[in-house]
């Protein structure tokens, strides 16, 4: 796949939507955004995803399931042809009804939010009692049903030491997939939750050694670092003949796809993003091509280009591979063409070179 030309694109329903209306529902519920995308412009979203190529579409949110013509959609979207993935939350609404109908319509992948182990850190982490045991159980219905999944795992200081147990539990429910998310901290909320860069390379050190031995591919988001710890990792490794092949092909699979390049990101209004952590609208898909948007707008021409990024990100060897994550060196800095400020790595050009 050509990722310049057909980036992976993720549809962000609205979690408080409850019907589907006309194309601009000014009558909406109170909770309901007015300006939300209709069925019908989700349909034409979708076919002009479509004229993309072959990308992976991805329903995400808030929570989808709260779109009652979230089955419309991924039928639509799947009728089309696009491999099409689904991330609901773990409430009420994901019962194994909901799983099956994902499975009957064609979805090639569920996603499920796992922070914690267990009940007591995930609850803890989420906030929300019980989410644990929904989470849990969705994973082992669709395990039952043949429906495949992946589990998300938002790392932060509370829970980098727990991933090796998370990664069991990714073990126990059969999941293709372990995407783990880095913080791009926009709050001072969440700051003592962001790693240091130091922090970052222990847990990449964790990932590396997992990825050896668990029978699930190991990805990262606005941690692109990684797949230069890898590359770097794996000189050493071969010579040693270690079993470090998966992880190497998760990182060659992903390489260079980052924020606006293999990648974009539409909002529930239609707001398109290079990513849904860099607040940065490039246009709306009610009044411009997402194509042409994300082919052609200055905005993701830049974010693609390596010779517009900044500091040690703009010199190092690594930036065909990785680049730094945009989304957070815009949240840091408010520079998206900064280096990533969460990166130790000293690239060997020096300044200037
Ligand atoms: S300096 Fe930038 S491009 Fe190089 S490894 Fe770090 S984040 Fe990636």
């Amino acid at each position: 796949m050509n990722f310049d030309q057909s980036p992976s694109a993720d549809f962000r329903t609205n979690g408080s939507l409850r019907a589907a209306g006309s194309r601009r529902r000014r009558t909406a519920p109170v909770d309901r955004d007015p300006q939300e995308l209709s069925t019908g412009d989700g349909f034409r979203l979708l076919e002009e995803i479509r004229s993309f190529g072959n990308p992976l579409m991805v329903f995400t949110g808030g929570d989808p399931l709260k779109r009652p013509d979230l089955y419309e959609l991924i039928r639509y979207s799947v009728e089309l042809g696009l491999r099409t993935n689904v991330t609901p939350s773990a409430t009420p609404l994901l019962t194994g009804d909901a799983i099956g109908r994902f499975k009957d319509l064609g979805i090639s992948r569920m996603a499920i939010s796992l922070d914690g182990p267990d009940a007591s850190t995930h609850d803890n982490f989420r906030q929300v009692p019980g989410t644990y045991d929904r989470a849990m159980f969705a994973l082992h219905h669709a395990k039952g049903i043949g429906l495949d999944t992946q589990v998300q795992t938002t790392v932060t200081r509370r829970n980098q030491r727990m991933l090796p147990q998370i990664a069991e539990r990714v073990c126990e429910t059969g999941g293709k997939m372990w995407s783990l998310f880095f913080l791009v901290v926009t709050g001072r909320a969440l700051e003592n939750d962001d790693l240091t860069g130091d922090e970052y390379e222990k847990v990449f050190e964790i990932l590396y050694e997992l990825s050896k031995i668990v029978p699930f591919d190991i990805k990262t988001t606005e941690g692109m670092h990684y797949r230069r710890y890898v590359a770097q990792h794996q000189r050493g490794d071969r010579g040693a003949g270690s079993n470090s092949q998966v992880a190497r092909r998760v990182v060659w699979r992903t390489a260079g796809v980052g924020d606006g390049k293999g990648f974009v990101f539409v909002s529930h209004t239609g707001e398109i993003f290079p990513s849904g952590f860099l607040p940065v609208s490039g246009g709306n898909v009610l009044r411009d091509s997402l194509v042409d948007v994300y082919r052609n707008r200055e905005l993701f021409k830049v974010l693609r280009d390596p010779e517009k990024r900044q500091g040690k990100c703009g010199r190092c060897e690594y930036h065909n591979i990785c680049g730094g994550s945009r989304s957070r060196a815009y949240a840091l800095t408010g520079n998206y063409l900064a280096e990533d400020p969460r990166c130790v790595y000293q690239p060997l050009h020096p300044i200037g070179v």
